[in-house]
């Protein structure tokens, strides 16, 4: 069996390898490990092998590795969907949130961010395709949120972020991906300048990196296979 650091290696690889094939330098896409749902001990491997910037989705699991890990190299990107009960505590421990999907949630991490810390990074998740189960807002709807968020001085919007619907087909996968990112053109062009696009999973991250991702959510391809109750 490969190791989580074979496995961080080869992920990086192929990274490297998508973006030559695309003109794109390597720099430029960030790779985020989804470690939700594993024990302490795969952070620390990947810890181990270098990587610092982790993105969970459960806030209870979450939580017990933070307070675990002390190390200022860490970041980590809150993923999963937010209930507002949650938002303090998530505003008080992650450095990104890639999952604001109404003003009410940004309302609430702003006023919970603590002013000894760097504003949130937060993405704004767009719903794409009409999967009812996920979350996001409709593509319409973007340029309002941005407008009802700049003022949120402990907010620092940084982007989209998206979710498609499953395919295992490469030309569909990139067509939900080249609409974020003409969603994203369209905020900078409305005076938002942004520098992130969140998208790409393990499943699809080469047809994300072809359309200009920025940042791969990567968990299964690094960590192996979850539970199937857990999405
Ligand atoms: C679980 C999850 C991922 C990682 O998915 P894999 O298919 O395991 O790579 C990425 N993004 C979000 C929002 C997730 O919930």
């Amino acid at each position: 069996m490969p190791s989580i650091a074979d496995n961080i290696a080869a992920v990086k690889n192929e990274i490297a390898a998508i973006c030559h094939e695309h003109q794109r330098d390597p720099a430029t896409v960030a790779l985020l490990a989804v470690s939700k749902t594993k024990p302490l001990q795969d952070v620390q491997a990947a810890m181990d092998a270098g990587h610092f910037a982790f993105g969970e989705n459960y806030l209870q699991d979450a939580f017990s590795k933070i307070s675990a890990l002390d190390d200022p190299r860490l970041e980590w990107h809150f993923i999963g969907q937010i209930q507002s009960n949650k938002a303090k505590t998530i505003a008080q421990h992650f450095h990104w949130v890639h999952t604001v999907d109404r003003l009410k949630i940004a309302q609430q991490l702003a006023k919970h961010r603590p002013h000894n810390l760097p504003p949130l990074n937060i993405c704004l998740q767009v719903k794409l395709g009409d999967e009812e189960s996920k979350g996001g807002i409709q593509p319409n709807e973007v340029i309002t949120l941005c407008e009802a968020i700049a003022p949120l001085s402990t907010l620092r919007l940084r982007g989209l972020m998206a979710i498609p619907p499953a395919s295992i087909d490469e030309a569909e996968q990139r067509h939900y991906f080249a609409e974020l990112n003409a969603l994203s053109i369209r905020m900078t062009n409305a005076g938002f300048a942004v520098d992130t696009l969140s998208m790409g999973m393990s499943g699809d991250y080469t047809a994300a990196i072809a359309e200009g991702s920025t940042m791969v959510r990567v968990g299964t391809a690094i960590f192996g296979r979850r539970p199937t109750s857990s999405k």
